[in-house]
């Protein structure tokens, strides 16, 4: 079992208290890693050194701040290996999955945001005078163990390339990755103060960095509960707030859609990462005509998703990250049983002794009113509801709190009009898929701001007015 201390200033250094956080393996439920429990003194400690550095950071020359962050990225390619285990070890991910679901993407992130700092037009001339846009100052980001390393990068890199500097409270469930990054951070050279680490629970560091007055923009990515709490936090001392949260995707095939393809990239999508994935797609809607082929392609298919040992080639569904998502998780199975969904594939697992294992489950016969329909169940659930034509497709898609993601499936024209009316932040038609250039954020209880592209660097922006003669 490794330990860590926490990353302030460019120094490891011990919290203030002598309490730690164990983290453990959701596979053996070995402790895997031992990180500090950090409190308020620390994120102070943290946050009046990132304000410290930020002045100076932020009068860099913009190629320079660049330069580093592509540094950044050879010295995190070199930690591959380690990165991918830990976050295996950490939150269930199979071993073989690790570094296309969550770990290369680091790097190209870093050389991404890097390219677009140095091309963006931070001086805006007008009639009269200029908008600028400058570095909003010290920023918290609190993340969390889902995607333990992405998640993180998605704020930290816009934000530190374009002059901020950040605090970083990771999850409590999987935090070692964001103590490696920072070790990458401190091997490519960034001056001390420009990104730390403080370790913790979320009453007390999230808490702490979400209240703090040095703290000019909060970044989160979590719960919709969550995010909530810490926007109002936040909002005492009017910082800046970006929450990126839930969602409850729905997947949509229209009469003439081509549900092979459909049925493939539902399962990939609700499946993959134990349908720990916020923008997953959770609903699969089908037209009524397709429901009897859709069933016997849908047992087939989600019966290829091993589920076992994510250090086992043949796995493709590790365990859930803890005891409290499995029993969550087995409760909403058995409540689509109750409310009088059909379980096509998948069972109400039996007990969690030797891992938090669950199945990947189809259910059949859901209508958008079920809680299964509804609630986020954050594991590979899936729901099959079907509908009448495309009007109605698009009222059950839009009949929920949420809006993440979305999908169509169907002749082009007609699903690119149904995309057009789908209440999501993203839509993907036919299987295509986005990039980092192309934004990702919510509508509705989804969230507030974008993260990636052009929209997420702006969101570490602020705007100036000036006017001269
Ligand atoms: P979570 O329980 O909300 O926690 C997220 C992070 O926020 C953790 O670091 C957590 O600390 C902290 N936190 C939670 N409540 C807080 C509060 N009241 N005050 C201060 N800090 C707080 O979410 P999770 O279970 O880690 O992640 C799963 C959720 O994230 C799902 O709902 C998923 O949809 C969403 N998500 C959204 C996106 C997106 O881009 N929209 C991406 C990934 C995940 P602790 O670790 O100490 O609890």
């Amino acid at each position: 079992m490794k330990t860590y201390d926490l990353y302030i200033n460019g120094q490891w250094t011990k919290s203030s208290n002598d309490r730690v956080i164990q983290v453990e393996n959701p596979a053996t439920k070995e402790i895997v890693a031992c990180v500090p429990r950090g409190n308020a003194e620390d994120v102070d400690k943290a946050v009046l050194a990132a304000r410290s550095a930020q002045a100076d950071w932020a009068a860099k020359p913009v190629k320079e701040r660049a330069d580093l962050m592509r540094k950044l990225a050879d010295v995190i390619e070199s930690k591959h290996d380690e990165l991918c285990l830990v976050i295996s070890n950490e939150m269930g991910i199979p071993l073989k999955h690790a570094l296309g679901y969550h770990v290369s993407g680091a790097s190209n992130e870093a050389r991404f945001f890097a390219d677009m700092a140095e091309n963006f037009q931070y001086e805006i001339p007008m009639e009269g005078g200029a908008v600028l846009r400058e570095p909003v100052g010290v920023v918290a980001g609190i993340t969390p163990w889902n995607y333990p390393l992405d998640q993180a990068t998605y704020k930290l890199f816009p934000a530190i390339v374009s002059g901020n500097t950040v605090v970083l409270k990771p999850s409590q469930n999987a935090p070692t990755c964001c103590l490696i990054l920072a070790e990458c951070f401190d091997e490519a050279g960034f001056p001390a103060g420009v990104f730390n680490v403080v370790t913790g629970v979320a009453g007390e560091v999230g808490n702490a960095l979400a209240t703090h007055k040095e703290v000019d923009a909060v970044s989160f990515t979590g719960s919709t509960s969550g995010g909530i709490e810490v926007g109002k936090l936040a909002l005492n001392t009017v910082k800046k707030i970006a929450l990126e949260l839930g969602g409850k995707s729905p997947l949509i095939v229209l009469e003439g859609g081509d549900l092979e393809a459909a049925v493939e990239h539902v399962c990939s999508d609700a499946f993959m990462n134990t349908g720990q994935t916020c923008c997953a797609y959770t609903r699969f809607l089908i037209h009524e005509s397709l429901k009897e082929r859709a069933e016997e392609l849908l047992k087939a298919e989600a019966a290829k998703y091993i589920t076992g040992d994510p250090l086992d080639d043949n796995t493709e569904v590790g365990p859930l990250v803890s005891e409290k998502a499995w029993i969550k998780v087995k409760g909403y199975i058995e409540k689509g049983i109750a409310e009088g969904a059909r379980l096509i594939a998948g069972e109400i697992p039996e007990n969690c002794d030797n891992g938090y294992y669950v199945k990947p489950a189809v259910f059949m016969d859901v209508t958008n009113d079920m809680t299964i329909a509804q609630e986020e169940i954050f594991g590979p659930v899936l729901s099959v509801i079907t509908f009448k034509d495309d009007d109605e497709a698009v009222a059950i898609g839009n009949d929920t709190q949420y809006g993440l993601a979305s999908g169509v499936y169907g002749p082009q024209d007609r699903a690119m009009a149904v995309a057009k009316r789908l209440k999501a932040g993203n839509c993907s038609v036919n299987g295509a898929g986005g990039s980092l250039a192309y934004p990702f954020g919510g509508y509705k209880m989804s969230g507030i701001g974008r993260e990636l592209g052009t929209f997420g660097f702006e969101e570490f922006l602020e705007i100036k007015s000036v006017f001269f003669a």
